[in-house]
């Protein structure tokens, strides 16, 4: 076995693992691969053991990748989680699956307006600022919900659901509740919007605490593609 398919399996391992002590099934989280900075031959390795979804930080650098394994894995469902500015819209709405960081409606008319017609609605989330720290990018949760009215107005765009990068904290108390709070946004959004079903939350050293909390959706890199280089 080479080392992505091992770290992947670690990875599905753990994640199975904590759906079991939280109560909950292994199947109702999904893992996403984040290979953001890593090879082509990397995503390559990761699909051939199985893995479909991939997350990409940098737009040119994702192109690049989509472009380059179109033909050797077809089937690969690329999500874009890294912040997208406005003038950088098009080469997204034309090769990403998804969008998971949708955090104003100018954003969101461009990629529905960008979507080619022969292409399925662009999947997205709103990104969500739990913290409240200034510095961060995402919506408040009021916010949120207004957003959530208008995105799922429009026909190129398919809303799925809440992502957020909480804050960095060494404490899992922090980190618990705020997590807690996102579940309970999610919830209460998809009473209003049932098709909402992906929150994702959790990356490679909180996954645990992610899954207990209700993530739908955990974005690995680090545990499957190694560290990666500044
Ligand atoms: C890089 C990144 C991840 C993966 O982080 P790891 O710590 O390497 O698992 C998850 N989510 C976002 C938004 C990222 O930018």
């Amino acid at each position: 076995m080479n080392t992505i398919t091992q770290h992947l399996q670690d990875v599905y391992d753990r994640i199975a693992d904590a759906a079991r002590h939280a109560g909950r099934e292994p199947h109702e989280t999904d893992l996403l691969a984040v290979s953001k900075t890593k090879p082509a031959t990397d995503v390559a390795a990761a699909w051939a053991a199985g893995q479909r979804r991939f997350g990409e930080n940098y737009v040119q650098e994702a192109v690049d990748k989509i472009t380059a394994l179109k033909k050797t894995c077809p089937d690969i469902e690329w999500h874009l989680i890294g912040p997208l500015q406005s003038n950088k819209s098009r080469p997204v709405a034309e090769h990403f699956d998804w969008v998971q960081t949708v955090d104003r409606l100018k954003i969101a008319q461009r990629l529905n307006d960008q979507r080619p017609p022969h292409m399925r609605p662009l999947n997205v989330c709103l990104q969500i600022n739990v913290s409240g720290e200034a510095s961060k990018s995402g919506l408040s949760p009021t916010e949120a919900e207004a957003l959530a009215e208008q995105v799922a107005a429009l026909p190129r765009l398919c809303l799925r659901g809440l992502m957020a990068i909480p804050e960095a904290t060494d404490n899992s108390d922090t980190l618990r509740a705020q997590l807690l709070e996102l579940k309970q946004l999610f919830d209460r959004m998809q009473k209003k919007h049932p098709q909402l079903d992906t929150l994702s939350m959790g990356m490679s050293n909180d996954l645990e605490l992610a899954v207990a909390c209700g993530s739908t959706l955990v974005r690995v890199g680090t545990a499957i593609f190694g560290s990666r280089n500044p």
